[in-house]
């Protein structure tokens, strides 16, 4: 066996799962696809995770719970997870180049992966001023027009984020008011520079080198006009990276089913974070999902091997 418990996903709910898994003796490993932190490393500022009055940036965030969760032994592998098996004793999973790992319980911490609107042009402009992350990419736009698609709070954090680069930020919402808490439409309210189109979307991204423009259609007359902008942000929310995830633990949108101890219907298999159903998708949550997950992940391994863990 590689390991006691294995983590797929380093984002917050996979590494306070290392943290809480570690620290309790378990011999620990993360898999990672790309870098450790998840949608934290897009985040300019967590205002909203509890001990950091000030707010703190979302890599200093991911940095302080990859140091935590190594200083108690954990370790962080790379690779992308293509399929889990269930065995006599644990799970084997298997990557995409091949490697196998074998671990006594599993916690599936995944996360979730930005939604395309799917119109003409995204694609083909996708890095040319089509972005889906504002902390990424919104120095780019210094002085530029800028357009946001999206009226959640994912929408009104990056524009305001955008905000202090861009010339003009113009959120485009479907419908007639935000999804986005009070404090954000607050926030958004008094910035002069961003502006709000409301009841219209995006059908088409316009131009061959870089963005141009856009074609909106209004919702409700159905009118169709030219919007010229330099850059596109799209933030239409999230589908879990569940691929690789057994059909039998998904619900219909494809997030993974788990009760209140994370346990999902495949016993030694647990789900934390965003890619869980019905998860409020904030890092402390992921981080309470994760610290969930790897507890019950424990006893469950103490059970199989009939200790006593946890009484
Ligand atoms: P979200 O809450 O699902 O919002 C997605 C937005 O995109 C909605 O306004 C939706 O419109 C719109 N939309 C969806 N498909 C669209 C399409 N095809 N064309 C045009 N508009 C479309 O997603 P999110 O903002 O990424 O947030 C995801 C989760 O992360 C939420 O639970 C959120 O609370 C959390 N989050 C929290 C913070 C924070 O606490 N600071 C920051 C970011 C995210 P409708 O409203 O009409 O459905």
């Amino acid at each position: 066996m590689d390991c006691d418990i294995l983590i797929i996903g380093a984002g917050p709910a996979g590494l306070s799962a290392a943290v809480y898994a570690a620290r309790a003796g378990f011999q620990t490993i993360m898999i990672e696809k790309i870098g450790a932190g998840g949608q934290m490393m897009l985040t300019d500022k967590i205002d909203n995770y509890p001990g950091f009055p000030e707010g703190i940036a979302g890599f200093d965030l991911q940095n302080k719970m990859l140091l935590q969760a190594k200083k108690f032994g954990a370790k962080l592998d790379y690779g992308e997870v293509k399929e889990i098996t269930k065995t006599t004793d644990g799970f084997t999973v298997t990557l995409s180049d091949g490697k196998i790992v074998t671990s006594g319980a599993v916690i599936v911490a995944v996360g979730a992966t930005h939604r395309t609107l799917g119109v003409p042009g995204e694609a083909e402009l996708a890095n040319k001023g089509v972005s889906y992350c504002g902390t990424c990419d919104g120095p780019f736009f210094r002085g530029k027009k800028t357009i946001v698609v999206g009226g959640g709070d994912s929408a009104l954090t990056e524009a305001l984020f955008i905000a202090k680069f861009a010339k003009e930020v113009t959120i485009i919402h479907r419908r007639d008011r935000f999804r986005a808490v009070h404090s954000l439409i607050k926030q958004i309210e008094t910035m002069p520079n961003i502006k709000t189109k409301m009841n219209a979307t995006v059908e088409e991204i316009c131009g061959t080198d870089n963005v141009t423009g856009v074609i909106l259609k209004d919702t409700q007359t159905g009118e169709k006009t030219d919007f010229a902008t330099d850059g596109v942000f799209i933030f239409t929310g999230l589908l879990p990276a569940t691929n690789f995830v057994p059909e039998q633990i998904l619900d219909g949108q494809r997030y993974i089913v788990a009760n209140e101890k994370m346990e999902t219907a495949i016993p030694g298999l647990f789900a934390a974070g965003d890619a869980r159903s019905g998860a409020f998708r904030q890092v402390i949550c992921a981080a309470s999902d994760g610290a969930t997950a790897a507890n019950y992940a424990g006893e469950w391994l103490e059970a199989q091997r009939g200790n006593a863990y946890g009484k």
